[in-house]
């Protein structure tokens, strides 16, 4: 198993909008155009709920 890195993640959220998040995000991450719940920390790699389009 590789130790955990810190990443930063391209999602797509389902309305087309596209942002950029930390793969490890300790806060709740909501689209900035819709307000959906796009990542909810976990205390380790955050849970994405969107569609992730490439690692930074
Ligand atoms: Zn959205």
């Amino acid at each position: 198993m590789l130790a955990p890195k810190t990443n930063f993640v391209k999602i797509k959220c389902e309305c087309g909008n596209e942002q950029i998040t930390f793969s490890h995000a300790s806060t709740t991450v909501k689209c900035s155009a819709c307000g959906k719940t796009l990542v909810e920390p976990t205390g380790g790699k955050a849970k994405i709920n969107a569609t992730i389009i490439k690692l930074m």
